[in-house]
């Protein structure tokens, strides 16, 4: 499979597992039961709220965007402005700064997370050093920073360096250790899988990278605690359950490295991925982003695919990135992403 076809996959994919969620993020199980069945949600179309995305897809996106204005922090920054924008305003300004934030369905807002708004609303900050509290939000560790962190694996890094920008973007908005630490453990996964490592050689090699940092504790537990239960049989709502729910970070990370092993395929992983009491949004956008840079664009549900918001304009940024960092050729986009 070529490179193209796991970006495509990944930044759909999530975009997939997002709008699976979203209809059950602040459900229960047993009410998600009660209303869809014993399975829970298994069908996209089943959903009531028609494919819409959410928070977690429209800052991924954003993130790809500052990728492709710059790169520097203070580019995913600017990025994550132009990202509080649309959750501010009804529809884009009549001169956009960019061509995404031109993007009318961006400008939705469903319940985006606190420390995200809060920490894009301050200046601009340098990260600290990683083990120290960061300077935004020093106590937060919400899943905020894992859900928004894929493009940094999409763009040819190799995975070290996935893992250090990933994790200092995200302390942009998150501050508490783990919190940046999973982000950047999430990033590297992405771009050993989406250099076409398998899934578990990858997950082992990222565990000597959490491993390696300090304060990567907390994020390399949940991740053998998902290995483990993996490991355990076959995969299950409860199962799910006992690795996480998906509302911190780490948890997030875990909930959809367990639904990736214990799935046989994307829509598997992404049905586990989502029917939890937790984050389902969030879980599933991760997830989404995993399995996609795993089986690539045409591993997905194809019908979930055809459904999902935005499919154009994600499809799009998916093949700008290649563009821009597997063929490093700028020409035709300074005019969709100034500099
Ligand atoms: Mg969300």
């Amino acid at each position: 499979m070529d490179f193209t076809a796991r970006v495509r996959g990944s930044l759909l994919g999530g975009a997939v597992g997002d709008a699976l969620g979203w209809p059950v993020e602040f459900r229960r199980l047993e009410l998600i039961r009660a209303e869809y069945g014993p399975a829970g949600l298994t069908d996209l179309a089943a959903a009531d709220r028609g494919g819409q995305v959410t928070d977690d897809t429209q800052m991924t996106l954003f993130t790809a965007e500052g990728l492709l204005r710059g790169g520097r922090p203070e580019d995913l920054h600017a990025a994550y402005r132009r990202w509080f924008l649309t959750q501010r305003l009804p529809e884009p300004l009549r001169d956009p700064d960019g061509w995404l934030a031109a993007q009318d369905f961006l400008y939705a807002s469903r319940a985006p997370g606190n420390a995200c708004t809060t920490g894009v609303a301050t200046d601009y900050r340098p990260a600290a050093p990683f083990g120290q509290d960061g300077p935004v939000n020093p106590n937060s560790k919400g899943c905020g920073t894992v859900m928004r962190s894929a493009p940094f694996g999409l763009v040819g890094l190799d995975p070290q360096q996935a893992f250090q920008q990933a994790a200092v973007a995200a302390q942009l908005t998150h501050g508490h250790p783990t919190g940046y630490l999973a982000a950047g453990a999430f990033a590297a996964l992405i771009a050993r899988v989406a250099a076409g490592t398998p899934l578990r050689p990858a997950l082992d090699a990222v565990l000597a990278q959490v491993d390696a940092q300090p304060f990567g504790r907390e994020t390399g537990d949940a991740l053998r605690r998902a290995l483990r239960i993996a490991a355990e049989g076959p995969g299950s709502a409860e199962a799910v359950e006992r690795v996480g729910l998906g509302w911190i970070a780490e948890e997030c990370l875990a909930v959809a490295v367990y639904a990736a092993l214990a799935g046989a395929d994307a829509r598997e992983a992404l049905v586990l991925s989502v029917n939890h009491s937790g984050d389902s949004d969030s879980t599933g956008a991760v997830c989404g982003n995993l399995v996609g840079a795993l089986y690539g664009l045409d591993g997905l549900p194809a019908d979930w695919c055809a459904l999902v918001e935005g499919r154009e304009v994600i499809l799009q940024v998916a093949d700008d990135l290649v563009t821009a960092f597997a063929d490093g050729d700028r020409t035709t986009l300074d005019a969709r992403y100034p500099r």
